[in-house]
């Protein structure tokens, strides 16, 4: 099958022919149909995050399930599932407290010495976080998806898996937003707009997203932001206290950037919670100064969302069904595995919203 191998950080993905394995006991075999392209896997790439190559980048997937291994239960041949990178054991502490996006998963990998699921020529390559979907076909524990509505469109689908899934589940799973509270999102990317959307689907009173792209707040404003704010304004910050009349109670920030951090933490009144989302550089360090551990602030980080996958994302797609969750906006262009390059460029620049990989 065709994949897009990283063979070294900081050089071009480039498209091979890669050997896939057989589902073994309580593995899927899914054909990949669309996979959106994530900033994570530009941490990656760009060698930010450490990872054993060659690997294979690409988590954010929806695709048809082609076969399935022994023991498998959760789905079967001809289902439309959306992959999700929190695999879970479901038996170990974490998993049993419900905590399952915690889970380490040892045993949702193949044991050391097994086959390796993807090779090149008789090279291992490295499954990259549990899925490695930027390929024509995914092995994955069965506990790495979930069936959803066939009548749901795949490209939209795929964005759940990760995007959706964490900025939603900060909102609905972290925050635990009351109705009538208000919200502040920094940055509005894939994340930052699914956390306004979901902000609006639960509730929220006023819902304040801040961002340095023009046309990136136009959007905020189309999935429910009642305020936005020019992230380069030097009174940004100001401005949201203002706005929510002495501070938000949730804020959200979906940046990767320490100063981004320091905003989300700086917007809260009294009592409010910063949930931090975006992936900074491993040594950076985000934290409360005395005068806001006198104000009650806190912080804290949501590892996607604190997800409980099988049920969130099929809840996901019925909101979008119902037309209460906007993904076809939040989707900017559409291409081929071929232009996987050029995806992580436009990432780069920071100007669209999401790129979604399509497979013919
Ligand atoms: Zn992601
Ligand atoms: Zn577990």
């Amino acid at each position: 099958m065709k994949a897009a191998v990283l063979f070294e950080a900081k050089t071009p993905l480039s498209i091979e022919d890669v050997t896939i394995d057989k589902p073994a006991a309580h593995e899927v075999l899914i054909r990949t149909v669309a996979c959106g392209v994530c900033r994570s896997d530009l941490h990656f790439v760009d060698g930010a995050y450490p990872h054993p190559l060659p690997g294979i980048p690409g988590h954010e997937a929806a695709g048809v399930v082609e076969a399935v291994g022994e023991e498998v239960r959760s789905v079967k041949v001809g289902d439309h599932v959306v992959t999700c990178l929190s695999a879970f054991c479901g038996h170990c502490e974490f998993c049993v407290t419900g905590h399952m996006s915690l889970c380490l998963g040892a045993d949702t990998k193949r044991a050391k010495g097994a086959p390796p699921r993807l090779k090149i020529g008789d090279q291992p390559i490295a499954q990259m976080l549990n899925l490695s979907a930027y390929a024509e076909m995914m092995l994955v524990h069965e506990h790495a998806c979930v069936a959803i509505d066939r009548e749901m469109p795949m490209d939209r689908a795929a964005l759940i898996g990760c995007a959706v899934t964490t900025g939603a589940g900060a909102i609905f799973n972290a925050a635990e937003l009351v109705p009538g509270e208000t919200v502040c999102v920094v940055g509005c990317g894939g994340i930052g707009l699914a956390a306004v959307n979901a902000a609006k689907i639960a509730g929220a009173g006023k819902i304040i997203a801040i961002d340095p792209v023009a046309e990136k707040r136009a959007t905020a404003e189309k999935l429910g932001a009642t305020h936005t704010i020019d992230a380069l304004s030097e009174t940004a910050a100001d401005e949201v206290v203002e706005i929510s009349r002495g501070g938000v109670h949730h804020a959200i920030e979906a940046v990767g950037r320490p100063q981004s951090a320091a905003t989300a933490v700086k917007v809260l009144r009294r009592g409010g919670t910063a949930t931090i989302l975006g992936m900074m550089p491993l040594s950076e360090k985000v934290g409360l100064s005395a005068l806001d551990l006198l104000a009650d602030k806190k912080v804290q980080g949501a590892l996607m969302g604190r997800n409980h996958f099988p049920v969130d994302i099929p809840r996901l797609v019925d909101f979008y069904q119902r037309g209460l969750l906007d993904l076809d906006t939040i989707i900017a262009d559409r291409m081929p595995l071929e232009r996987i390059n050029d995806a992580f460029d436009e990432l780069r620049k920071g100007d669209t919203t999401r790129s979604v990989i399509t497979f013919a």
